[in-house]
């Protein structure tokens, strides 16, 4: 079967939002372009050597339904959840956190002399996952494999495999990808991506073509974009006089309704109506 290159579908500037209790972000989904890109339901970029942009921090707050997944490039993230879970993530470091039925957390970014940057992302779990007990994967940054090419391009897995490297995150239902990609000037990145699977490459440093094999006149996107893939089975991505970093991210659609309510996503309202009937009644997390 003939290999198919990824090509871009759409481009997406990510939007500065206040989050939190004043958390200033640059969101590129869950925005009024791009809502849901399914299975992924938020994509919030954070980057700041200012503390009042972000020492307000995320105090406590219920999830169910989704994972969220923090991503550290820089600083420290305090985390503590009202079932005695609590940690730090620190530069290099990955959350993986299956929230399923229900978790009420805290995520406090710590003050520190070189700031804060990450990501994080939500992933939508599948109906028949959405009340599973929350599970947390908690990785830390040398846990994390590294796979060096001769000519300088630097890819750590954090989940799914790349040249039979498998990352440290598993079990995860969208059966993801999530790679941190570093291509030097004038170098090339390959990555088989199953056809089927959304896609999207984020591109956080620097500019890169996203162009195949047969297609090297690309136009050159700059950071920051969200560079949402159409489908085929590979990506191809080409660095010319500037390196590039970005997340390559991958997971199979769920292809069921949503309803969504803040830091809820069920699949009808009145599973929506029933956590919050919960969250007044004292009951939302029982263990
Ligand atoms: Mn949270």
């Amino acid at each position: 079967m003939k290999s198919l290159h990824r090509k871009i579908e759409t481009i997406i500037e990510p939007e500065p939002v206040v989050e939190g209790a004043g958390v200033r972000l640059k969101r590129s989904i869950a925005t009024r372009r791009l809502n849901y890109l399914d299975p992924f339901l938020l994509l919030d970029h954070f980057a700041s050597d200012n503390p009042r942009d972000y020492e307000a921090g995320f105090p406590l707050h219920p999830h169910r339904g989704i994972e969220t997944v923090t991503y550290m490039l820089k600083g420290e993230v305090h985390h503590r959840d009202t079932l005695g879970n609590s940690g730090s993530i620190g530069a290099g470091d990955v959350q993986w956190m299956t929230a399923g039925r229900g978790i009420m957390h805290e995520e406090m970014p710590q003050v520190r002399p070189e700031g804060i940057a990450g990501f994080q992302l939500w992933v939508n779990l599948p109906a028949k996952l959405k009340m599973t007990p929350p599970r947390y994967q908690d990785i830390r940054a040398r846990e994390i494999p590294e796979i060096k090419h001769d000519d300088g391009a630097r890819i750590r897995v954090i989940t799914g495999t790349v040249e039979g490297t498998r990352g440290p995150v598993t079990e995860i239902a969208a059966n993801p990808i999530y790679l941190d990609v570093f291509v030097p000037a004038h170098a090339f990145f390959r990555q088989p991506i199953e056809q089927g699977h959304t896609a999207f490459a984020y591109v956080f440093e620097g500019e890169a073509k996203f162009a195949g094999d047969d297609k090297e006149d690309g136009s050159i996107i700059s950071h920051p974009r969200l560079v949402v893939l159409g489908d085929g089975d590979y990506l191809k991505v080409t660095a010319s006089e500037t390196p590039v970093r970005f997340l390559l991210v991958s997971g199979k659609p769920l292809h069921e309704p949503i309803a969504r309510y803040g830091p809820f996503v069920m699949n009808t309202q009145e599973e929506i109506k029933q956590t919050l009937r919960e969250l007044r009644m004292g009951t939302f997390v029982t263990t």
